[in-house]
Parts: structure tokens; C-alpha cells; sequence
């Protein structure tokens, strides 16, 4: 069975590129494997991971946040965890590690670090640490215990191997780990940092399938050599049999503004405005879902859709560029496909199906029904008009005649007894009746506005 997850640190609110990657987690999960080993389910589970390793940053606010931001989106998981509370998963993996040599201590300050650093590039070298700490003596470690000074721990990269995987979506892929600085795992004050624990997670939930963003890349390096530690160390689920199993892995190309580039606003860009701003859930996923990809950009209100097309090997590797007008678009096609029942509890009183059928055209955001449906309760604001069509709208009330098409039986009457035709005809009326010049269609309003109320506004418009 195919198992995703997303793992969101509530750090912050969910910008639209995790929520890119929310969406490619679930899609997976819930395109699954089509029922490849024959369990009659052919749909994986998505999980809700909550990074909040880090105490001091992580806030319960983002948590419901993710929460209900999840929820709105319709990307439900099937089982949500807390790294908060899996700690001594964690530490029982660095005991392990630890004692397989695969993680040591470092005593290093920040400032030393840094300086370490400069030397390095000041000599055009890679800023790669340099393992001092690995040459201490068991001396010199007690010396710094005794200062009280308590170490930070990296983990040790095997140096012998390559590391290479087939990214489903860069190809295969092949790191020296040479050429990378053992990662810090766990601080001085004995927090973690997400590396190690995620590592821990992905092995004990049987995620099968890792998509995140390309800036992992050179993490998932790192962690891959991780799995293999754990697995070497004994480290792993009761329910995991096959020992070498790891997550595959994708890295998805990053999302980029308008204009190419990198932008801040979009890394700011919240579900949370996207939301407030009266944007529909099903235009935001159907752009993130087919930015990026080979497949057309396209308003898809049915999720089985997006799930069905949904491919890794349509993902191309040039960055996605997230275009706020191409959103404006989808949102606009989106609620112009909605059926009344998905609209009704957000719509004002009183209108009802024929209602947000003559409206909904008009709309790029639900929350404007409430405008246009001003034109059917009133009061309206009519222009001035001149003599000539005042005595044209009286006529118009006299000739209102109450049928099936009300619409159409006046305008043909009044073709015949006045002569107008084209805007002449139906501007004056259209203004009459909404103090509008453009809006609904006139043919589904007028049996909104009713017989009554609609004769009351051609008689005041005419004077
Ligand atoms: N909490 C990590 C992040 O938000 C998760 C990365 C991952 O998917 O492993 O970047």
C-alpha cells in the first residue's frame, strides 16, 4: 500500500508551496497503487506529520491552523502524529546510532563554526566541516564536559559509497558524500532537529513514497544514508519486514512568481488570504496540482479527476511558475460550474436555485452573489433618462405581460410597437429595471424580480 505524508513544521502559516506539496502527497496516496497487490483497495493513506521538534518556534496556533486549513482544502489525512510526542522513538534511534559510531559530539561554538567556514571558502574550498571533532581525545571531550560545556551531535556520513536513488522526478540521482558536512542532529540542549526524526517517522509509519521540494535534495542525501544506519543499528518498525526498504523519493521543482524569480510574496502567500481573498479550494488545487507538469492547466471541480491525471512523469524540472491571474481564472470558471447545493449555505437569504443560476455567470467569487442579488431585492439606483426613453418606459409598463418568458414577450412586443431595436431596445429596460447597464441575464432576472416590483421600476423610471 502506498503511504504519503506531509510534515509541516507550525512555524507559520501554510503557503501555497506547502500546500503544493500537501496536494502531490495526497493525490499519490489517493491514486495508490490501483489495487496492485490485489487487497481490493486501491488507495493508499496520506498522513498529517507535525514537526514541532522545535519547542521554541513551533506554536499550537499553526497547528490548528494546518488543521483547518487541511480541512478546507478536502485534504483530509487518514492518521495525524506529532513529532512532539514520539521523542523517545527518537532517542532510542540516537542511542543506536550512537553506539554504532554513527553519531558523535561536537563541541564547536556557533562563532568557531563559522569561522571554519570562511577559512574554507577564503581558500576556495567547499565549506564542508572538517570532523574535528571526531579526533578528540578522550581527554580533551572530558576537558569540555568539566567547562560544562554540553555538545551538539552530528551524525557520521559514510564516506565509502556514493549515494545514488532514482528520483521520480530528476532521474537518478548521485551525491559524494565527501563532499557534504556531517549534519548536526540533535543541539546542545538535547532538541532535535528535523533531520533524524523524520527519518525515525518515515521508517516506523511505513511511508512509502517521500515529494517535497528540490531545496531537499542534498537532505535526502543525507537521510538516505540514515535509513541504512537505522537498519544496520536494528532500528526500525515491528511491522517492517523487508529490512532495506526505504521511501522512494521525488523532488519537485520549486515554484517561482510571475516574472521567474524567487518571490518573497509568494513565499508568503497563505491559504489563509488565498481563502479571504474568495478563492475556491478547487481552483487552488487545480493549478498546484498541474503546475509544473506537461498537462494543461485546467478548472477541475471533480477531485477523482485530478486524482485519476495525476502523474509523476509529467513533472518537468524547470520551476513552476505560480501566476496570480491564471488563479483569478481558474477561480472564475470554478464558480461558474457550481451547482447550487455546494453554494447555499455561504449565499445570502433568499436566493434560491433559478437565483444562482442567473447570477452565477456574472461571478468570479461566490461572495459577490450578494451584490448582484441586490438587483432582485432592491433598492436600486436608476440613472437619469431622457424624455424620449421615459415615454419608451412607460410603454415598457404597459406592455409587461406576465408568462413563461416574460423577458422575451416584452422586448418583442416593444420591437414591434416602438421600433427600437439593438441597444435602444433593451439598455433603457436593462437600466430600468437593475440601474444597471450590464449584469444577469435579463431572460432569468425578470421572473426574480416578479411582476410586480418590475412594473413599480419601469413606472418610476419613466416618471
Ligand atoms: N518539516 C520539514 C519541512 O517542512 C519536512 C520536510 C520533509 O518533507 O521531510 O521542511
Amino acid at each position: 500500500m502506498i503511504v504519503t505524508r506531509f510534515a509541516p513544521s507550525p512555524t507559520g502559516r501554510l503557503h501555497v508551496g506547502n500546500l503544493r506539496t500537501a496536494l502531490h502527497n495526497w493525490l499519490l496516496a489517493r491514486k495508490g497503487d490501483g489495487d496492485a497487490d490485489g487487497d481490493g483497495d486501491g488507495t493508499g493513506r496520506f498522513l498529517l506529520r507535525i514537526d514541532d521538534t522545535d519547542a521554541e518556534r513551533s506554536r499550537e496556533e499553526y497547528v490548528e491552523a494546518i488543521r483547518t486549513d487541511m480541512a478546507w482544502l478536502g485534504l483530509e489525512p487518514d492518521a495525524e502524529y506529532r513529532q512532539s510526542e514520539r521523542l523517545d522513538l527518537y532517542e532510542n534511534a540516537f542511542v543506536r546510532l550512537r553506539d554504532a559510531g554513527r553519531v558523535y559530539p561536537a563541541y564547536e561554538t556557533a562563532q568557531e563554526l563559522e569561522l571554519k567556514r570562511k577559512i574554507a571558502l577564503g581558500r576556495g574550498l567547499p565549506p564542508i566541516y572538517d570532523r574535528a571533532a571526531l579526533d578528540l581525545t578522550d581527554e580533551q571531550r572530558a576537558d569540555y564536559e568539566e567547562q560544562g560545556i554540553a555538545p551538539h551531535w552530528r551524525f557520521r556520513l559514510d564516506h565509502d559509497e556514493f549515494i545514488d536513488w532514482a528520483d521520480r522526478v530528476r532521474g537518478s540521482q548521485k551525491f559524494d558524500p565527501a563532499q557534504l558536512s556531517d549534519p548536526v542532529i540533535r543541539r546542545a540542549d538535547g532538541s532535535w532537529l528535523y533531520m533524524l526524526p523524520s527519518v525515525v517517522d518515515d521508517l516506523d509509519m511505513g511511508v512509502t513514497d517521500v515529494l517535497r521540494g528540490e531545496d531537499h535534495v542534498s537532505n535526502t542525501a543525507v537521510q538516505l544514508q540514515m535509513f541504512s544506519a537505522l537498519h544496520t543499528a536494528g532500528v526500525g518498525p515491528e511491522h517492517c519486514d523487508v529490512v532495506d526498504s526505504f521511501p522512494r523519493f521525488g523532488h519537485t521543482a520549486l515554484l517561482v512568481g510571475r516574472e521567474g524569480k524567487l518571490s518573497k510574496r509568494l513565499g508568503s502567500l497563505s491559504c489563509e488570504a488565498l481563502r479571504e481573498q474568495g478563492i475556491e479550494p478547487e481552483a487552488i488545487l487545480s493549478l498546484l496540482a498541474r503546475l509544473g507538469t506537461s498537462k494543461p492547466v485546467e478548472p477541475i471541480a471533480d477531485r477523482r479527476h485530478l486524482i485519476e491525471t495525476f502523474d509523476l512523469a509529467t513533472f518537468g524540472r524547470a520551476p513552476a511558475r505560480f501566476d496570480d491571474p491564471e488563479l483569478e481564472r481558474l477561480n472564475t470558471a470554478i464558480v461558474h460550474q457550481m451547482d447550487f447545493a455546494e453554494v447555499q449555505d455561504r449565499l445570502p437569504e433568499g436566493i434560491d436555485e433559478a437565483g444562482w443560476h442567473a447570477i452565477r455567470p456574472n461571478l468570479t467569487r461566490v461572495s459577490e452573489a450578494a451584490e448582484w442579488w441586490r438587483l432582485v431585492t432592491g433598492p436600486i439606483e436608476q440613472p437619469d433618462f431622457s424624455e424620449e426613453d421615459k415615454a419608451y418606459l412607460a410603454e415598457a409598463a404597459g406592455a409587461l405581460e406576465w408568462g413563461d418568458d416574460p423577458w422575451r414577450a416584452l422586448t418583442i412586443a416593444l420591437k414591434d410597437s416602438t421600433g427600437r431595436k439593438g441597444k435602444q431596445l433593451f439598455l433603457p429596460l436593462r437600466q430600468a429595471l437593475t440601474g444597471m447597464d450590464h449584469g444577469p441575464d435579463m431572460g432569468e432576472l425578470l421572473p426574480l424580480i416578479g411582476e410586480q416590483e418590475a412594473r413599480a421600476r419601469l413606472q418610476r423610471a419613466a416618471g
